[in-house]
Parts: structure tokens; sequence; C-alpha cells
């Protein structure tokens, strides 16, 4: 397998899921792995913790740095908060590919400048 193994979620045991940190995290790892898992007891019980202490309607998701294998928790306020963030493992864009926007490019092969 040419694939890092991923860690089971140690709440639910479903594998863990890679995602690209917000970029106000000041992590220096480019990409955590996190329990997307919505049926995760974690996840669950987070609903009616956040709400019993803080009164929010919020929850949180098992985390794990893989860099420094610290576990904690990473707080959502959805079902699907982060979720745009998970990395597919077959699906590898460039690095900024996002940025490119297509179908304007020069076409004329010149030399430049
Ligand atoms: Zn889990």
């Amino acid at each position: 397998m040419a694939q890092d193994a991923v860690p089971p979620c140690p709440h639910c045991g479903q594998p863990l899921a890679r995602f690209s940190l917000p970029d106000e995290g000041g992590w220096d790892g480019t990409f955590q792995l996190a329990c997307f898992n919505d049926d995760c007891p974690y996840f669950v019980r987070g609903w009616a913790w956040m709400e019993e202490h803080y009164g929010v309607r919020s929850s949180y998701r098992y985390r794990l740095d893989p860099a420094t294998g610290q576990a904690s928790p990473i707080p959502v306020w959805s079902r699907n908060a982060l979720r745009d963030r998970i990395i597919e493992d077959d699906v590898l864009a460039g690095p900024s590919g996002e940025d490119v926007i297509p179908g304007d490019a020069p076409g004329q092969g010149g030399e430049g400048i």
C-alpha cells in the first residue's frame, strides 16, 4: 500500500479523514485528521454537552494532529462544517490549482518578455 495508514477513531472505530486547516489556524502541518462520522459518540455527545455547558448549538469532532500525535477536539457548528475541507485520497488537485482561471490563458506561444 502506497498510502499512509490512517488510524481509526478511538470513539467509533471509523477511519479518520484528512482535512486541510483554515488559514487562521497557525498550525504547521498541511493537513490534520478528524473523525467525520456523524454517528460518532464523541460528536453526538458534543451537541448535548455544548448546549448544557455553553447554551450553544454546536459540537466538536475528534481531531488528531499527525505531526505531533496530539488529539484534541475541533469545534464544528454543523454536521457539514469542515466537510468541504476533507482531502479525498483519490482526487489530488494541484497545490494551488484553485487560483487558476481556466479559459483565458494566452494561446499564442510566444517567447514572452
Ligand atoms: Zn469517531
